[in-house]
């Protein structure tokens, strides 16, 4: 019991990094040497973006569609970044930072970017629409300030704006040890649009990798003298072409396939059997901070926990006039889930939908029929699996025709 106690004294930290536009295959060839050491006593996962190809889900694999996918654990078609430019971010999709605030409003939180609009745009602080979210300790906006970091072709500025970005991070990280950062790092994806994925692009790797080393080593000496875990993830937002490297935007398998590195060994289960997605950060990193989410976000996630237990995932629908085929993979065969049905969207809106429980299969069934006269020429309706770890959920959307 001692140890348990000692456990949960323990408090629970989480560093992220997004390092821009870096396929898996070219961390794999190149093993950076202090990311392979994270791995080493830490996990590394291939993972996508791009939501699932083809269907309603399907998001660009472009920067800041990618940076929300990860901020609100949902994709495009709910959280409504499409581009880096225009962006109209649907606040009703919280932000891990606004879920976390709200779960724990004495906790601290902090970011370190190279983009002023991760901030202002997509976490949206000091907006009425996220509550006037705020964030604890920021450094970000030096892109802005050209006589400090002057704007040179080679964009060399947006390493040594990155080099600075993990300087503050690592003081941070060492004096004040915020319970959640996001640290956002530029120069890997300048230098892959101007020079593709070649020896240019192998030796921004490795200025990322001392990078790494940094904040990994700033957490190490939180960990061994202070009572604190300290989850480090690394990803990337997207891959790049496979012909030069030097675009993305698109569907191919490159641009869609990323990776996830993480300090910590990791046993759940769903991410031993698939490979995940940008989204599984916000749900694994909640679990992490025991965060609690409310109902009505955990019905809009389109995320499944990577860490700490889980229930099922791969919701998938097939309707056809009357009825419905519900599947999914279950992780807890003998539990009893929960499915709901509603028939309205005011989550867009940001106000509740009224779900009607429709059945309680058990997990181990991995599929669920339902008829209901109701569903005749529904053109839209949202279907949600409740498990006692993690909640999934599917549309029916019937795309108009043209
Ligand atoms: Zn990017």
């Amino acid at each position: 019991m001692l140890s348990l106690t000692a456990l949960a004294q323990t408090k629970p930290k989480v560093v992220i990094v997004i390092a821009d536009g870096i396929p898996a295959d070219v961390i794999e060839r190149l093993r950076p040497p202090a990311m392979q050491q994270i791995i080493k006593e830490g996990t590394y996962t291939r993972a996508h973006v791009g939501g699932n190809k083809g269907t309603y889900t399907e998001t660009p694999t472009i920067s800041a569609p990618g940076y929300n996918d990860m901020l609100t654990g949902t994709w495009g078609y709910k959280h409504n970044v499409w581009d880096n430019d225009n962006q109209h971010p649907n606040y009703n999709y919280p932000t891990i930072f606004r879920l976390f605030k709200t779960a724990r409003p004495a906790g601290t939180t902090a970011i370190f970017s190279t983009w002023v609009e991760n901030r202002k745009m997509l976490l949206g602080t000091g907006l009425p629409q996220t509550g006037n979210l705020a964030v604890d300790y920021v450094y970000d906006g030096f892109e802005k300030d050209t006589v400090r970091f002057p704007h040179d072709k080679a964009s060399l500025y947006l390493h040594q704006i990155d080099d600075h970005v993990v300087n503050c991070a690592d003081s941070v990280i060492r004096t004040k040890a915020p319970d959640l950062s996001w640290i956002y790092l530029e120069y890997t994806d300048d230098v892959g649009h101007s020079k593709g994925t070649g020896k240019e692009f192998d030796k921004a790797i490795g200025l990322l990798d001392a990078q790494m080393k940094k904040i990994s080593d700033a957490i190490h000496y939180r960990e061994a003298n202070y009572k604190e875990k300290w989850l480090l993830v690394i990803t990337t937002d997207h891959g790049r072409d496979s012909l030069t490297g030097s675009g993305h935007g698109d569907q191919s398998l490159r641009e869609r396939t990323t990776w996830f590195i993480l300090n910590k060994p990791v046993t759940n289960a769903y991410l031993k059997s698939a490979q995940p997605g940008i989204v599984d950060i916000l749900p694994s990193v909640a679990n992490y901070l025991n965060i609690d989410l409310p109902v009505a976000a955990k019905r809009e996630l389109d995320g499944v926990p990577i860490i700490g237990p889980v229930s099922l995932s791969n919701a998938r629908l097939g309707a056809a006039a009357s009825r419905f085929t519900l599947k999914w993979k279950t992780f807890a065969p003998t539990e009893k889930l929960k499915v709901y049905i509603t028939y309205t969207n005011h989550a867009k809106e940001g106000k509740p939908d009224s779900y009607k429980l429709i059945g309680t299969p058990l997990g181990g069934t991995q599929k669920f029929s339902y008829t209901a006269a109701t569903l005749l020429k529904q053109p839209f309706y949202k279907v949600v699996i409740e498990g006692k770890n993690n909640t999934v959920n599917v549309w029916h959307v019937v795309k108009p025709t043209k």
